[in-house]
């Protein structure tokens, strides 16, 4: 396993980074505010809450995770979704993520945040980061920080494709 792969650890949004949320109107909602239990519907990609809202994975994510995951990094997730008050395994985005069978692939630390948190505080210098999200304050805030690489999910049209750049992203460092 090459040098770069070891020392780097993927960090992924979940919000509008890697699924979108919706409630049975179809308007946008946070994977919070989804009321378990969940299930799966046939295609394994779209996950229903109790009161007929939609969690759907992004095209291809699966694929994505599985891929960078053989590759060796070291993957966590890191959202500033969490509900007030309740334990993480109570959190509906955490149980989105067991429902879905992805919770395996993320064996870095990872962070499940009420919105007031900074995300900024949850990266350390020692270490260098591929990071993933949409949020632009976020981007914003880590962009003057050399040990993270921060890629704008906004801009991922194709999960499939990413594997690629985070090959060549680790080439450069
Ligand atoms: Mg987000």
């Amino acid at each position: 396993m090459n040098e770069s792969i070891k020392k780097t650890k993927l960090v992924l949004d979940l919000d509008k980074t890697i699924w979108d949320c919706y409630d049975k109107n179809f308007n946008e909602i946070w994977a919070k505010q989804l009321v378990p239990p969940f299930s799966l519907s046939n295609n394994s990609n779209d996950l229903t809450d109790d009161v007929g809202g939609t969690c759907r994975l992004k095209a291809d994510f699966r694929i994505f995770l599985e891929e960078v995951f053989n590759l060796g990094l070291t993957i966590s997730y890191l959202s500033v979704g969490a509900r007030l008050g309740v334990p993480l395994e109570f959190q509906p985005s955490f149980l989105a993520l067991k429902k879905f069978e992805i919770l395996k692939y993320f064996l870095g630390d990872s962070y499940l945040l009420y919105k007031t948190e900074k995300k900024i505080n949850y990266f350390y210098k020692d270490q260098s980061y591929l990071f993933i999200d949409d949020s632009d304050e976020v981007l914003k805030s880590v962009n003057d920080l050399e040990y993270i690489n921060a890629i704008d999910a906004k801009f991922i049209k194709s999960w499939k494709k990413q594997t690629l750049k985070v090959q060549e992203l680790l080439k450069t460092n």
